[in-house]
């Protein structure tokens, strides 16, 4: 394995574990807060950590060496990754734009305000 490519999969094994770590702190504060903001925080991490995961897989898949089924090397496959984070944010928003109307219908208090923020400070 060349040193670029190592330390390549090292930065993407950083971004997937912190956007794992965002992930929680953001859902914990959600749970404490019930505030929509952040749950649509937290929903975006979870494109973040499904996107660096399947970034991941296609920097890996990338870097592996032409074969009898792809004579051209497989660098395709980072198009297909960004298609698909592209669809993970477009169905994120989505998600985001439904708990928007559903709260604003059926408006819940906020709580715990003051853990809440200090979780995400
Ligand atoms: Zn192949």
């Amino acid at each position: 394995m060349r040193a670029g490519q190592q330390s390549k999969y090292r930065w993407m094994g950083i971004s997937l574990g912190l956007s794992i770590v965002l992930l929680v702190l953001k859902f914990t504060a959600y749970f404490l807060t019930y505030s929509t903001a952040i749950l649509s925080d937290a929903v975006e991490s979870i494109v973040n950590v499904i996107a660096s995961g399947f970034a991941f897989y296609s920097i890996y898949l990338a870097g592996q060496p032409r074969d009898h089924n792809h004579p051209y090397g497989h660098g395709k496959i980072e198009f297909l990754s960004s298609g698909f984070e592209g669809a993970m944010i477009l169905s994120a928003g989505l998600v985001i734009i439904w708990q928007a109307i559903l709260s604003f219908f059926d408006p819940k208090p906020l709580s715990n305000l003051d853990w809440g923020l200090c979780w995400l400070a």
